[in-house]
């Protein structure tokens, strides 16, 4: 997924304290994207930038999508991050310059590795079922991994857990000893739970975590957690406790704290103003770097760049 904003703007980030344990609520904005569709961005966030190497999350859905055009989101560039596209209901169709093509369904990873350079379309096929409804996450990139050759990977299988009433898929990374083979760059764990009642999640100590609820009411930690927010937890955690008493979904996200600062604007992830120019006037004359995403639709054009110019920016405000 993109970001479709118009005139996107660096998020300033307000103090912060270390990754202590904590539980803070932060709140979701909505953002347009394209003129179909509203999703809700948890990261970055006012107050945090990142989980891990977690960098951008958008939830979208549930939505009935019969007789709407569904998600449209025409070919676009990406550099320095990975995208983690995950499904709680409908389909998706990914094609990308690389030739990759791939419509995913619920319970599958489609993770696309941008490195150096990549570019990449996300629609709605043309027969597909009522609602969708699903997570469009982007991973930073380590400096070491950033300019690295772009790549695509389908995960059709991915490691479950099961536990009483509480299944959960791990998308990315590891949890409880599950590992996905998703091949990521950082040590991070990304997993869909569903709870039928209460659980206790295992989790790495050297971690900061966090939550999203995207389908009904969670109690984390005690706190109360609807579709719409991020509950930030902080690290320095043996588990995370969950409870729904009415049934609930959510994702967990998690990962060593990112300690590089990063300049995020539209959809490049870097580390200075004059890459980020480099890789919009790269993409604005079609350069090789970003090559030909199948299909013949219209590429995205980037919009302006800010007067002021990009400031690279730490996980939260020091
Ligand atoms: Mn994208």
């Amino acid at each position: 997924m993109s970001n479709l904003e118009g005139q996107p703007a660096e998020v300033e980030l307000p103090v912060d304290t270390d990754a202590a344990p904590c539980a803070e609520l932060l709140e979701g904005r909505d953002v347009p994207l394209g003129r179909y569709t509203v999703v809700r961005r948890s990261l970055p966030n006012k107050s945090r930038r990142t989980v891990g190497a977690w960098c951008f999350l958008d939830h979208f859905g549930p939505e009935d999508v019969t007789g709407t055009p569904g998600m449209r989101v025409p070919p676009h560039p990406h550099i320095g991050l990975q995208t983690v596209s995950w499904l709680m209901s409908g389909e998706v169709r990914h094609r990308d310059s690389l030739g990759s093509d791939q419509v995913i369904v619920p319970g599958q990873l489609n993770i696309m590795t941008s490195g150096r350079g990549i570019a990449h379309s996300e629609n709605s096929p043309t027969a597909r079922p009522p609602i969708l409804h699903g997570l469009q996450l982007w991973v930073a990139l380590p400096e070491g991994e950033r300019h690295r050759a772009p790549a695509f990977q389908h995960i059709a299988d991915l490691p479950e857990l099961a536990d009483g009433g509480t299944r959960i898929i791990v998308a990315v990374g590891e949890l409880e000893g599950a590992r996905s083979p998703a091949e990521v760059h950082t040590e991070l764990v990304g997993a869909d739970v569903r709870l039928a009642g209460g659980a206790d999640i295992a989790v790495r100590a050297d971690f900061e975590h966090a939550v999203v609820v995207t389908e009904g009411v969670a109690r984390v930690e005690g706190v109360q957690v609807a579709p719409g927010s991020l509950l930030y937890l902080g690290a320095n955690r043996d588990r995370i406790r969950l409870e729904a008493e009415d049934g609930a979904r959510l994702f967990l996200l998690g990962g060593v704290p990112f300690e590089e600062d990063l300049v995020m604007w539209w959809n490049f992830v870097g580390r200075s103003h004059e890459e980020i120019v480099e890789a919009r006037e790269d993409w604005t004359r079609g350069a090789d770097r970003f090559g030909v995403v199948p299909g013949g639709e219209e590429p995205l054009p980037a919009p302006g760049l800010p007067t002021t110019r990009l400031m690279p920016r730490p996980r939260y405000r020091r």
